[in-house]
């Protein structure tokens, strides 16, 4: 396997940890974007998929290259996608689902977390360690291959121990 494989193996792996994370947090869905579809007469809205960021903050890279390929083999083309009522920019937003990239985001994609968000992080789970940039960063570093092995395994315990957190704090609710 080349270092460029492995590397996106590598991004894929944390990319299924941030994906476990998120719905462990389950926070946009129910908090957010069901608030904006009652507000908007109970028709879809975008959310905060307001641009083509599938591409938008993507380098030039060989690895970036490669996510994109593996990318539409899967999903196909953006310009594949053609909603009857869109209301996105981004093509691979499906108005009635959201994202059709269940793997192979772009690293902004998959970090964002509005301000809301951590805040709610904060609040409810004494979680203060999410920064959406840094988040980004160590994203686009584990593809570029920028990221150390330490580090990288650092990155991946601090996701699985957010994780752990929410769930104690879920469990401790019940
Ligand atoms: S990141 Fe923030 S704005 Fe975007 S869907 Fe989640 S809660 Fe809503
Ligand atoms: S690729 Fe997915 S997450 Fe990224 S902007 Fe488009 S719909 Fe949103």
């Amino acid at each position: 396997m080349s270092d460029i494989q492995t590397h996106l193996r590598r991004y894929l792996e944390t990319e299924s940890l941030l994906n476990i994370f998120f719905s462990t947090f389950d926070y946009c869905g129910p908090e957010c974007i069901q608030a904006a579809i009652t507000a908007n007469d109970n028709k879809p809205v975008a959310g905060c998929c307001r641009a083509e960021y599938h591409k938008l903050f993507d380098l030039e890279h060989p690895a970036f290259e490669l996510l994109r390929l593996e990318r539409e083999k899967l999903f196909g083309k953006p310009q594949d996608h053609a909603w009857s009522n869109p209301v996105s920019p981004c093509e691979y937003h499906n108005p009635e689902n959201g994202c059709v990239l269940t793997t192979h985001k772009s690293p902004v994609c998959i970090a964002f977390l509005c301000r809301k968000g951590i805040y709610r992080l904060r609040e409810h789970y004494q979680i203060f360690t999410y920064d959406y940039l840094g988040m980004y960063y160590a994203m686009e570093w584990i593809l570029t291959g920028d990221l150390s092995d330490h580090q990288y395994r650092e990155f991946k315990d601090s996701i699985l121990d957010m994780t752990q957190r929410i769930r104690n704090v879920s469990t401790c609710k019940q």
